[in-house]
C-alpha cells in the first residue's frame, strides 16, 4: 500500500547519532570488540538516593497521573534551585516540567515559532534544533563557527544575522558537541543584542554543571530584568544526575510563555512519568556527592583525550572547558567527516560522530563518557588510522 507520509514527517532528517550508533551495536553484538565514542550520555549510573526515591514512589502507588506540568512539589524544587544557584527568581508556575530536555526544546520552539518565523542557530548544533525548527515551519538561520574561535559566535555575527522575522536565538553553553563554554561576558554580550532587537532567547543549560579548569556557566537570563523577559532557560536531568533514560527536562519562563507551553503539553504528552518525577525531587533536594567525582573523572579523560588528539598526524583539538565532548579537526586529512567515521568503524571499530551530523564539515564529536580504558584503545586505534590515511604509518 502506499502511505501518504506528511511532508512534516518526510522532511525530517533522521537523527545521525543514532545511525552510527545503532551501526556500532550491530557491529558488537555480531561478536566485535567495538571502541564506542559516539554516547550522547554519561557512563555513570544514576546516584542510588535518587533510584531509591523512585522506587519507594512506585511502592506506595505514586502511580497516576498527576498535573501535566510536573508536581508541585518537584516545580517548587526547581524553583529553588534557580534561585540558589543562578539567582533567579521564578515562581513555581514559570516552571514545566517535561519528558526530557529534548521535549522542552520542542514544547519552547512550538510554542513561540511559526511560518514565517527565523530562528538563529550557532553551528556546530546539536542536531535536533533545526528539526525542530521546521517542525514549527520556521526558518533555521545557521551561524557557521570554527575552532578558530573555539566554536562561539560572534556579538557582530549574532546582529548580522538577526531581521524583523528573528523570534529566537538558540543557545547551548557548555555545548553540546563542541564543549565549548561561553565565558559570562560573551553571554552577556550576545543576550544584550537580544534585548536590543526584541529576539527571544532559548538558553539550553542542560550541561551546567559539566565545566572545567574552572570555567563559570553563567545564564544569560541573570543579566537583568530585560535579559530575564528575553529568556526561556531549558534544563533537565539526564546530564548531571545521569537520568538519560528517565526521560525529564524542565524550562523556565516568563509566565505567558510558561502558560502556552502548559497548554501545549496538556494536550500532547501530559504529564511526565508520576514517579520518575519523585526521583527528579531526590536529585535536586538529595546528595550532590557524586557530581565532584564524576567531574573529577571526567577532566582526567578530557586531558588524556586532548593530548592523544593533538599528537596525532593531520588532527588538531581545542581543549574544551565542558560537557563530555570533543571536537577534533580532521580536515587536513582529506576525508569527508562522513566517510572518516564510515571507514574509523569499518577498519578500526571505533565509532565516532561525523561533525556534518552537526553542521560542521571537516571534525568529528568524541564522548569521553566512556572509562579511560576504554579511551585508551579507542584512541591508540584512532591513530594507526590517522597514521594510515596521512601516509604516515611506521
Ligand atoms: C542531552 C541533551 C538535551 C536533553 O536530553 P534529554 O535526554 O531529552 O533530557 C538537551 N540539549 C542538549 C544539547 C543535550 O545534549
Amino acid at each position: 500500500m502506499n502511505y501518504h507520509i506528511s511532508q512534516r514527517a518526510a522532511s525530517l532528517a533522521p537523527s545521525m547519532t543514532l545511525v552510527i550508533d545503532s551501526k556500532a551495536k550491530q557491529l558488537k553484538a555480531a561478536g566485535q570488540d567495538v571502541v564506542g565514542f559516539g554516547a550522547g550520555e554519561p557512563d555513570f549510573d544514576t546516584p542510588q538516593h535518587i533510584k531509591d526515591a523512585a522506587s519507594k514512589a512506585l511502592a506506595d502507588g505514586f502511580t497516576k497521573y498527576t498535573p501535566s506540568s510536573g508536581i508541585p512539589e518537584l516545580r517548587e524544587a526547581i524553583a529553588n534551585k534557580f534561585k540558589q544557584e543562578n539567582n533567579l527568581t521564578y515562581k513555581p508556575s514559570q516552571v514545566i516540567v517535561s519528558s526530557g530536555g529534548k521535549h522542552s526544546c520542542y514544547n519552547v520552539i512550538m510554542a513561540t515559532c511559526e511560518a514565517g518565523d527565523e530562528v538563529i542557530i550557532p553551528a556546530p548544533y546539536w542536531l535536533s534544533y533545526p528539526e525542530m525548527v521546521k517542525l514549527a515551519s520556521a526558518t533555521p538561520v545557521i551561524l557557521e563557527t570554527s575552532d578558530k574561535t573555539e566554536f562561539k559566535v560572534t556579538p557582530e555575527q549574532l546582529r548580522a544575522a538577526i531581521t524583523p522575522r528573528t523570534r529566537l536565538f538558540i543557545l547551548n553553553s557548555p555545548s553540546n558537541p563542541t564543549g565549548a563554554v561561553y565565558t559570562p561576558e560573551e553571554i552577556k554580550a550576545l543576550g544584550d543584542i537580544c534585548v536590543e532587537r526584541g529576539v527571544l532567547i532559548m538558553s539550553d543549560e542542560i550541561y551546567e554543571k559539566l565545566v572545567y579548569d574552572g570555567a563559570r556557566h553563567a545564564s544569560v537570563a541573570a543579566f537583568s530584568q530585560a535579559h530575564y523577559d528575553h529568556t526561556i532557560i531549558v534544563h533537565g536531568f539526564a546530564k548531571a544526575w545521569s537520568m538519560t533514560g528517565w526521560r525529564l527536562g524542565f524550562l523556565a519562563a516568563p509566565e505567558p510563555i510558561a502558560k502556552a507551553i502548559d497548554a501545549l503539553q496538556s494536550h500532547s504528552t501530559s504529564n511526565p512519568t508520576s514517579f520518575a518525577q519523585k526521583g527528579a525531587v531526590a536529585a535536586l533536594t538529595g546528595s550532590q556527592e557524586h557530581l565532584p567525582k564524576w567531574l573529577a573523572e571526567y577532566a582526567k579523560r578530557r586531558s588524556y583525550a586532548h593530548q592523544r588528539l593533538n599528537a596525532m598526524p593531520g588532527i588538531s583539538c581545542v581543549n574544551a572547558k565542558g560537557a563530555f565532548y570533543l571536537f577534533p579537526n580532521i580536515s587536513k586529512l582529506g576525508l569527508k567527516s562522513l566517510d572518516f567515521c564510515a571507514r574509523l568503524l569499518e577498519e578500526e571499530k571505533v565509532a565516532a560522530v561525523p561533525g556534518i551530523a552537526f553542521g560542521a564539515e571537516g571534525y568529528l564529536r568524541i564522548s569521553y563518557a566512556t572509562s579511560l580504558a576504554n579511551i585508551e584503545k579507542g584512541l591508540d586505534r584512532m591513530e594507526k588510522f590517522a597514521r594510515r590515511i596521512a601516509g604516515t604509518a611506521a
